[in-house]
């Protein structure tokens, strides 16, 4: 007793900086409904609030819960505490070691959880019969504070312990802990209620934590989404704040709806980012946002996600004109429409998708919600149906009244057929968004959209290197409805488009960065970005030795998983140059004019239209050597292309 006296009095002279908090004290609190096993566990009986037991010093007494799931034991400290330290202890026997990995301890100051932030999260085995520790570097007082168990593990917890000071701490800079390096995604439900199909959105606050700061503490919602993907155990969610909400620093929209993909069957984690990555080298309108995260579930750690935009018209997404249910003729009609050629379009409700009369292609209105007026419905249905026409039944290479390409961006359709090809993404044609804006006669492709199977990870189509031929028409890759026939008659009947994939092609790979290189970079920075977050989610998840979803081989190693990808584009690169006939010569109309400036002086071009700032006189030819213009004003607008522009002092090769 003396010398306890002595260390408290010691305590009490040391200056507060140097000092760790003490001990904290405070009333359990937890999941009620326990478990006592006996038997040496091969047997069991439901008992009730045994959350002391985690307190009383004693390894050999625990703390179960009846609940496979999301057990909870904490205390009640009365007031915010500012929390230094935490230590535990697992349940005394041969399992209790991994229950307590994954552990996340979390602090908050509403009885509700609700306001919930993660302190700590325990990423080695506890040890038996002894307290395992962890600093604690967050700067803002908790008055609640607990553990909460991974996924199945029923806590079983033999010993709690906090440390900390009184007080609340500094809100202003919280140093808020991060799982990763990654920004943190919290949601915390009402009442702890777990998300549980696509139409119950749940009541929650969402708390994203970035660079040690609540970057969104705001209130929204829950649901699964996705089809496949939600079949499996790690869910994919969509998130609805309350209102509008920028997610992290970078992210271009301000919006209620948001994804948390689960990227369950892609062991890199990252194939989606690598797909957007390769859209926006080719120059895509609109491509999706999406950046890794670590997410929390009610204080669960539930791994490495994707946070990514909702695909919807919005500014900073498909930033075309939003309807409402006021626009119904007039210009007002024609826009902006966001639909899906989507091969379960026929499982939403009546009234929000439509089958084309001709092939039955299958489209859902994605905008304007609900499928639109009666007007809008039928305007865009119409606006399909002629496009379909014209491209199955009536593809003519010269450009006339009837030409399909007058009410389709060739442009954007062929971008993203190369995003689909060179991904080696066997549901391009399954699910293909399309949008049309107010005012704009014509339909685009995009943005693009879930690559979860793509990069060589289809046991249908594995490996892509041995199919010959474009991989949309191999017979294995899958499709909506009469989409190959549609896809098919642009790639292969019109013989405009072999030059039109030649030309995007080639700019993306001359002067865009689409190269095996350039991507080899993007994913070697992805792969150190993700890294931690990789460790713990497969810790988590532990499938890296099973074969789950689409997976046609296992590599049993995220490096491996990783590799696979670089080795597949490494190989795809050069059998698309031959497919669509790369041009190592080819080159943006904007650098040949820097190397023409010396003898020459810049053609412009505006609106499809070649001139010159002077006149002078000049001809314009088209690739196949045809000449489209001579004379000394102006052009008239041309189709997009390549042509050479030709005066007295030289040559130029101009594209648009
Ligand atoms: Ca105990």
């Amino acid at each position: 007793m003396t010398r306890l006296k002595t260390i408290l009095l010691l305590a009490g002279l040391m200056p507060l900086s140097a000092m760790a908090g003490g001990k904290l004290t405070g009333t359990p609190i937890g999941t009620s409904r326990g478990l006592q096993y006996s038997n040496g566990g091969a047997s069991s009986s439901i008992v009730y609030d045994i959350q002391g037991n985690a307190f009383d010093g004693d390894f050999e007494t625990y703390f179960a819960t009846d609940a496979r799931s999301y057990g909870w034991v904490g205390l009640d400290l009365g007031t915010p505490h500012v929390i230094d330290r935490v230590g535990w202890s697992p349940r005394n026997d041969g399992v209790g070691p991994q229950r307590v990995q994954l552990g996340v301890i979390q602090g908050a100051n509403q009885e509700d959880w609700l306001d919930a932030v993660p302190l700590y999260i325990i990423t080695e085995k506890g040890i038996i019969g002894e307290m395992s520790y962890g600093d604690v570097d967050v700067k803002k007082g908790y008055r609640y504070v607990r553990f909460v168990s991974t996924g199945d593990a029923r806590c079983n917890i033999a010993e709690l312990e906090f440390y900390g000071t009184p007080g609340e701490g500094d809100s202003k800079n919280p140093n808020l802990f991060q799982v990763t390096n990654l920004p943190t995604v919290c949601i915390n439900t009402l009442n702890a209620e777990e998300p549980y199909d696509k139409e119950h959105d749940i009541t929650s606050n969402i708390i994203i934590i970035n660079d040690h700061e609540a970057y969104v503490d705001k209130p929204g919602t829950v649901r699964e989404r996705g089809n496949k993907s939600r079949e499996f155990p790690k869910k994919p969610w969509r998130i609805k704040f309350d209102k509008k909400q920028q997610v992290l620093p970078d992210a271009p929209a301000t919006a209620k709806k948001w994804t948390l993909i689960n990227n369950y069957g892609d062991k890199t984690l990252m194939r989606n980012l690598i797909a957007f990555e390769i859209a926006k080298r080719l120059g895509m309108k609109f491509v999706p946002y999406g950046q890794a995260v670590d997410v929390i579930l009610n204080g669960e750690y539930k791994g490495c996600y994707q946070l990514c935009d909702q695909v919807e018209v919005k500014e900073g997404r498909v930033d075309i004109t939003e309807m409402d249910e006021n626009d119904n003729e007039g210009e007002a009609l024609t826009g902006g429409y966001l639909v899906e050629v989507d091969a379960y379009a026929d499982q939403e409700p009546a009234g929000e998708w439509f089958q084309t009369k001709g092939w039955g292609i299958p489209v859902t209105i994605k905008s304007p919600d609900d499928g639109g007026t009666a007007a809008q419905y039928n305007y865009i249905k119409q606006y399909f149906e002629e496009l379909e026409t014209r491209v199955l039944y009536g593809i003519s290479s010269e450009p006339g009244e009837k030409d399909y390409r007058n009410i389709f961006d060739i442009e954007s359709f062929l971008q993203h057929f190369i995003v689909g090809e060179l991904s080696g993404n066997t549901d391009t044609y399954w699910s293909t968004y399309m949008y049309k804006d107010r005012g704009d006669d014509v339909i685009y492709t995009g943005p693009v959209w879930d690559f979860d199977i793509a990069f060589d990870n289809d046991n249908r189509t594995y490996p892509i290197k041995n199919i010959n031929g474009f991989l949309y028409d191999s017979g294995k890759a899958s499709a909506a409805r009469a989409m190959r026939d549609f896809t098919n008659r642009i790639i292969k009947n019109d013989t405009r488009t072999v030059q039109d994939l030649s030309r995007i092609w080639s700019y993306a790979r001359n002067d865009k960065g689409l190269t095996y290189e350039g991507l080899e970079e993007f994913i070697d920075e992805k792969v150190k970005e993700i890294d931690a977050s990789q460790k713990l989610n497969f810790l988590r998840w532990p499938i890296m030795n099973e074969w789950v979803h689409m997976n046609p081989t296992i590599s049993g190693s995220y490096e491996g998983e990783v590799n696979r990808v670089k080795t597949y584009l490494k190989n795809r690169f050069p059998k698309l140059d031959l497919l669509m006939k790369y041009d190592a010569g080819l080159t943006s109309g904007v650098e040949n004019m820097e190397e023409a400036a010396s003898g020459m002086l810049y053609p412009m071009v505006s609106g499809n239209v070649i001139s010159f700032e002077e006149e002078i006189p000049f001809a314009v030819y088209g690739i196949d050597g045809r000449k489209v213009y001579e004379g000394q004003s102006a052009t008239p607008a041309l189709p997009s292309g390549v042509y050479i522009v030709k005066t007295a002092a030289g040559a130029v090769k101009l594209a648009f």
